[in-house]
Parts: C-alpha cells; sequence; structure tokens
C-alpha cells in the first residue's frame, strides 16, 4: 500500500479547531495514512490521538512544532518521532506555556490601549489547559467584531509591526532542535518560505540549522504552489536536508487546507520518513 503523509496539522491542544480524535478520524478520512500531530509547544494530544490512531488503523508520528528564536526573528521547528515524556522537552513545554501566557498579558494590555477591554479574560477561557496563540485573540477579535475574519485580526493588530503585536523570547533555535533530536526525534523547519528570509538569510538560517542536528526541511505545505516547492527543495538539495510534507491543517472551516491534500515530493529528495521509520 502506497503511504499518504501528512507531516504537520494542529489540535485544539494549540489553535486547532479539531480535538485529537476528530482530527485522526478526518486524516482517515482524507486517505492520510501515517500522521504527525504537531501542536504549537505542546505534546499534549498525543496519548488521545495514537489511541485513535492505533483503532483507525492510522499511523501517528508523534510530533510538536515548537517556536524558537534566533537572530531577532520566530520560527517554527517541527519535531517529528520525538519521545513525548523527554524530560527536558515536557519541561521545556511547561516553560513555553508560561512564556505564551505572560505574552498574552501584553498583548491584552495592548489592546486595551487600543480601547479593546477583556481579550485576556476570553483568550484563557477559551484555551482552557491549552496552549494560548494569537489565533485565540484573532478569534477574540472577530467576536468582538472589531475585525471581519483571522486574516484581518493579524493585519491590522497581532502581526509584526501592527499595534498588539509582542516580540516573545522564545528558545534558541539551538535549544529547540536539541530538545527534539535528543528526544529521538527528527527536526524539520516547518514552512520555510513563511519567514520572508533573502537567499542569504535562508543560507545563514539552514548552515545555523544543521550545525545545531537540524535534518529536515518542509518541502510540500499546505497551500504552496510547483515554484515554491521548487525554491524549498534547492535548499534541501543545497544543505542535503531530508523533505517533508505537510499541511499544517487547523480549521475544517478554511477551503484552502485540507488533512492530506498535498502534492507529492518531488522524487529527487529524500524523504524525511525515512529517518524515522
Ligand atoms: P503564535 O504561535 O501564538 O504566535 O501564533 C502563531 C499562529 O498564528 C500560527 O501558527 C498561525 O496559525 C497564525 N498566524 C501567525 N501569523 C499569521 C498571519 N500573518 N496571518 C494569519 N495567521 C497567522
Ligand atoms: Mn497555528
Ligand atoms: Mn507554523
Ligand atoms: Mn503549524
Amino acid at each position: 500500500m502506497t503511504e499518504k503523509y501528512d507531516l504537520h496539522c494542529h489540535s485544539n491542544l494549540s489553535d486547532g479547531v479539531l480535538s485529537p480524535t476528530e482530527l485522526v478520524q478526518r486524516a482517515h478520512e482524507q486517505g492520510v495514512t501515517a500522521l504527525a500531530l504537531t501542536d504549537h509547544d505542546t505534546t499534549a494530544g498525543l496519548v488521545e490521538a495514537t489511541k485513535v490512531a492505533t483503532q483507525t488503523g492510522v499511523r501517528l508520528i508523534a510530533g510538536i512544532e515548537l517556536s524558537a528564536s534566533w537572530q531577532d526573528k520566530t520560527l517554527h521547528i517541527v519535531g517529528l518521532g520525538i519521545d513525548p515524556d523527554y524530560p527536558p522537552l515536557l519541561e521545556a513545554t511547561r516553560d513555553l506555556q508560561v512564556i505564551r501566557l505572560e505574552r498574552a498579558e501584553q498583548i491584552a494590555a495592548k489592546l486595551e490601549k487600543k480601547r479593546i477591554p477583556g481579550a485576556l479574560e476570553a483568550v484563557t477561557k477559551a484555551a482552557g489547559d491549552s496552549m494560548i496563540t494569537r489565533t485565540h485573540f484573532a478569534d477574540f477579535l472577530v467576536s468582538q467584531n472589531h475585525v471581519s475574519n483571522q486574516q484581518d485580526a493579524f493585519d491590522r493588530y497581532l502581526a509584526k509591526g501592527k499595534p498588539a503585536y509582542v516580540a516573545a523570547a522564545w528558545a534558541d533555535l539551538d535549544l529547540a532542535v536539541n530538545w527534539i533530536t535528543q528526544s529521538g526525534g527528527v527536526a524539520v523547519v516547518a514552512h520555510p518560505l513563511r519567514y520572508k528570509l533573502t537567499p542569504k538569510w535562508m543560507n545563514r538560517l539552514l548552515t545555523a540549522f544543521k550545525l545545531a542536528g537540524g535534518q529536515g526541511i518542509e518541502v510540500v505545505t499546505g497551500r504552496c504552489n510547483v515554484d515554491e516547492i521548487n525554491v524549498a527543495a534547492k535548499y534541501a538539495i543545497a544543505f542535503e536536508l531530508a523533505g517533508s510534507v505537510g499541511s499544517d491543517f487547523h480549521n475544517p472551516a478554511n477551503p484552502w487546507i485540507e488533512l492530506g491534500r498535498l502534492a507529492s515530493l518531488p522524487v529527487n529528495i529524500k524523504p524525511v520518513w525515512e529517518l524515522f521509520i
């Protein structure tokens, strides 16, 4: 049987909409045979996801999407095939939850200055025990009719350079990669083209990433075109990185991104799953 991989998606343990159970069931319905759950900075959904995956026959790969800081930029590093019980990784996720709560307080204070009160109460309630993300703030701004949709919320308030943006001090890139590799996982640069780096900066990043022990790069993502695949593939080859494929699915209401709906990995790219099978 040919496998259908989707190695990047989110449940409601971070900023996804579906529970781990619903997510795995939907992946199964979409024909995904190997799924990595990669919530932002948490592994809390993996036990539930693994249980449902076993029932449905989906191969569940334990994953995470770690927020990392490098050269004043925020990057996302996906870990695949991690051990979620590896103590330093668990401890890191607890620290990241605190960083996220503190950032949420600062974002809420900035919104309050813009005469938008009540954000902290709303996002902490919406997130519950899960990770508070900017997506929760976006939903709050939509619900209060300050913006018409999530994208608008980022464009007007939450994105870098906007009034409610707060730069969080995530773990350094090296540290994030180490948590993944030392827990037995493969570290992958998530959505490499979304950082809008020049080729010079991309080369610097991938040099640092390789030095830290990183082994993969997302070549195929949820909504990328052939040109973007080719650019990412060129970096994969130049830096001898394995290629990953992941939709970055968050929300079934978004018609543009679906679990498992992904172009094939170019044949000249080493598949990342060969590293953790
Ligand atoms: P956070 O990790 O809390 O800073 O939130 C990051 C999440 O917000 C990402 O994973 C995306 O789901 C979403 N996001 C970030 N930037 C944007 C943007 N410019 N437009 C829409 N969604 C965004
Ligand atoms: Mn997200
Ligand atoms: Mn991301
Ligand atoms: Mn993601």
